[in-house]
């Protein structure tokens, strides 16, 4: 397999990344050695925990440690928050394109670093080096993007409905932004926050998943590098619950912007109610991919490939119900189930792997569970269905043919490399079954009537609708889902709105 496109995996106009070496070894192989800090950064400084409290990083594909980060608290949350406190009103007051510029820095220092930056990142998460070099490239892209966005945040001047008035909607920065981010990407998940909350005005304290916080802090170390002032960006780690808490409680920050699963979304929301303060969620999926007979079976194989099997399967935009026409089914299985097959699974940094581990025992017993359910209620297995040889965080590439709903596989998030199809017969059947979901955060569909497309583009609840492509998304578009797949989106012009508030002025002036 020659990649596995997604468009998480690739900034427009980047090169594909394949092409790309991979650099094997531990933390001692980083051209920058200083990139892997292994303190927090809180208000400009690097810190250690007082007590000497740290938090084992794990390599996922070998088990070994690859380092230490502190494991803070509330009160080192608390400085960080009253740093950011302090940093907002100079860093609101500069000029966009001064903003701007600190963006710019940081971006150029990202982009310069990206081959450090992916082996960390492959070191910490395990996914291939070529899908961790895309990631690279496509956080770097927010980053870029929110740089050339900071000058375009513009307000209105409504027509007056009173006597000589001029008015004003103004928008401004809605103050200290906290954001909890998930260990699946952990650079873009950060910068897709951050990058569009510093463009507006805000400061950003980013408490980065316990799994993978060494990609968080080499963010960190360049935008000190790049000269962000101190509180304007800081990173926090420790364990989630106090973290969090603090980050939901604290009536100082403004806005709170997560990533993760539904659950923790909701436990958040609960917790920052009485604060009153923005929320923008990023939640689980669990994407419908249908294909219809008109389409070109070997298009829909590479298709079906790339997004169930990004990051291993471990994606919320992952292809969780793959929709078949009856018409097609059978050749589309023949074939899907040969590709399945040929993925090759091994550790992030060897040449060709295509799957990596996964990121939790626990994982690893999910997919195993989601197997014997749907065999039990009758599936037929046409690739893998076992743990792999590898290791024990690595599960076999598997194909589930006859799936239904009565399947806890096509019930929840499987987060893992198992692809789970069913057939149908028509567009109605499978437009109900593809909405019957309690989350909608994307879809595709791919088929070659025009008609069709408008239709089901339209009838589909979710927040994202590919038709024809697996790769969709990008700094310039607004991501995010619907119904239990989160609340706001994040990219684009709607990303930045999320970290601002709209001020009215009313103005009175004296007629002649
Ligand atoms: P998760 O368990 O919800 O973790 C996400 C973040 O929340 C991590 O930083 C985690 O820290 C933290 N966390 C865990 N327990 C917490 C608690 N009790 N209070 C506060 N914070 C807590 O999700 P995950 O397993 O890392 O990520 C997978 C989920 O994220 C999937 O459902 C996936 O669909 C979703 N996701 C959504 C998007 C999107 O854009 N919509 C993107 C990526 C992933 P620790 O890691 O230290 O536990």
């Amino acid at each position: 397999m020659t990649s596995l496109d997604h468009g998480a995996l690739r900034a427009p106009g980047v090169s594909p990344v394949e092409r790309e070496e991979p650099r094997s070894g531990g933390p001692a192989r980083l051209a920058d050695p200083r990139l892997l800090r292994q303190f927090a950064f809180i208000a400009g400084r690097w810190r250690a925990a007082p007590t000497g409290a740290a938090l084992a990083v794990e390599d996922p594909a070998t088990g070994e440690i690859l380092g230490h980060v502190p494991d803070l608290g509330a009160r080192e949350t608390r400085e960080a928050i009253n740093a950011a406190e302090e940093a907002f009103a100079g860093w609101a007051s500069l000029l966009p394109q001064e903003r701007a510029r600190f963006l710019r820095a940081w971006h150029d220092l990202i982009a310069e670093n990206r081959a450090d930056l992916a082996t960390l990142m492959v070191l910490e998460q395990g996914k291939p080096y070529a899908e961790a070099l895309g990631e690279i490239d496509y956080a770097a892209s927010f980053v870029e993007w929110y740089a050339e966005e900071a000058r375009r945040l513009v307000g209105e001047m409504p027509a007056s409905h009173l006597p000589n008035r001029v008015m004003q909607v103004r928008r401004e920065p809605v103050g200290v932004v906290a954001a909890i981010t998930p260990w699946n990407f952990p650079c873009a998940m950060i910068t897709r926050k951050a990058a569009a909350a510093l463009a507006a005005g805000c400061p950003v304290v980013v408490r980065p998943a316990s799994e993978t916080p060494f990609s968080a802090l080499a963010l960190a170390e360049l935008a000190s590098r790049a000269g962000l002032p101190a509180g304007t960006f800081s990173v926090v780690t420790g364990r989630a619950e106090p973290i969090a808490r603090e980050l939901a409680e604290n009536p100082k920050v403004r806005a709170l912007s997560f990533t993760g699963s539904t659950e923790i979304g909701a436990r958040l929301i609960a917790a920052a109610a009485p604060t009153i303060k923005r929320m923008s969620m990023e939640l689980g999926g669990h994407a419908p991919f249908i294909l219809f007979g008109d389409v070109d079976l070997d298009e829909a194989v590479e298709a079906a490939l790339a997004a169930k099997f990004q990051t291993s399967g471990q994606d919320c935009l992952a292809a969780n119900r793959i929709f078949v026409h009856e018409d097609i089914c059978e050749p589309f299985l023949a074939r899907f189930a040969a590709r399945v097959k040929a993925l090759k699974v091994g550790s992030g940094f060897e040449e060709g792997v295509e799957i990596g581990p996964l990121m939790h025992a626990h994982a690893v017993d999910k997919c195993a569970e989601h197997v014997k359910d749907a065999l039990a209620r009758g599936a037929r297995l046409l690739a893998g269905g076992e743990r792999h040889r590898r290791g024990p965080l690595f599960f076999t590439p598997t194909l589930l043919a006859d799936c239904d709903e009565q399947m806890a596989i096509f019930a929840e998030e499987t987060f893992g490399p198992v692809a789970a199809v069913t057939s149908f017969a028509c567009e109605s059947e499978v437009l109900a079954r593809a909405n019957a979901s309690e989350y909608g955060l994307a879809a595709y569909l791919y088929s070659r009537d025009h008609d069709r497309i408008a239709r089901m583009s339209r009838a589909l609840a979710y927040g994202m609708v590919a038709v024809n492509c697996v790769t969709m998304t990008g700094a310039p578009i607004p991501f995010g889902g619907i119904k239990r797949s989160g609340l706001g989106r994040e990219g684009g012009p709607h990303g930045i709105e999320e970290f601002t508030e709209l001020k009215y002025v009313c103005a009175a002036f004296k007629a002649a």
